[in-house]
């Protein structure tokens, strides 16, 4: 399971004025799953494919799939650092870190790393999720360093 937090909190992204998700029928399992703290992926039960993000069929064999829940661990596949933008709401949240995360099970997500400096990110660095609660039955994913690693680099501070 993963935590599912109130906007605007301690290092927890405030998503006001924030262009939100339009959920569909294919997506809809996905993020009512973010809201009640399970993180979800496809699997297909014909060809053992795993896919992110939520489509309405196997990519690779276009057999119906299935929602299994990720433990909510990852790393850092790659990332960059958002310096510039100046369209709203976004010049307000500069610098950011857009990242790919690699899923424990294999899919991949791009998100933000939030409950770090953005100078601190590195590939490979193990990430765990958190949501973030916008509405009734709709919760945003989000990525934080590990509860460990975000101890140590506050000691070592
Ligand atoms: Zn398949």
């Amino acid at each position: 399971m993963i935590e599912v937090l109130e906007q605007g909190g301690h290092g927890v992204p405030d998503l006001t004025d924030r262009p939100l998700p339009q959920v569909d029928n294919v997506s809809s399992t996905y993020w009512s799953g973010a809201a009640q703290g399970a993180l979800l992926f496809q699997q297909c039960p014909a060809c053992g494919h795993r896919q992110f993000y939520p489509r309405a069929m196997c990519t690779a064999c276009a057999a119906d799939t299935e929602w299994k829940q990720a433990l909510g661990r990852g790393t850092v596949h790659t990332f960059t650092v958002i310096r510039q933008n100046m369209a709203s709401p976004w010049d307000r949240l500069l610098p950011y870190v857009v990242a790919i995360v690699e899923l424990e099970e294999g899919p991949r997500m791009m998100s933000n790393i939030t409950h770090c400096d953005v100078d601190d990110v590195r590939v490979d660095m193990p990430v765990e999720c958190y949501a973030v609660a916008v509405e009734d039955g709709l919760a945003i994913p989000f990525w934080r360093p590990v509860q460990s690693e975000r101890t140590e680099r506050g000691r070592s501070a």
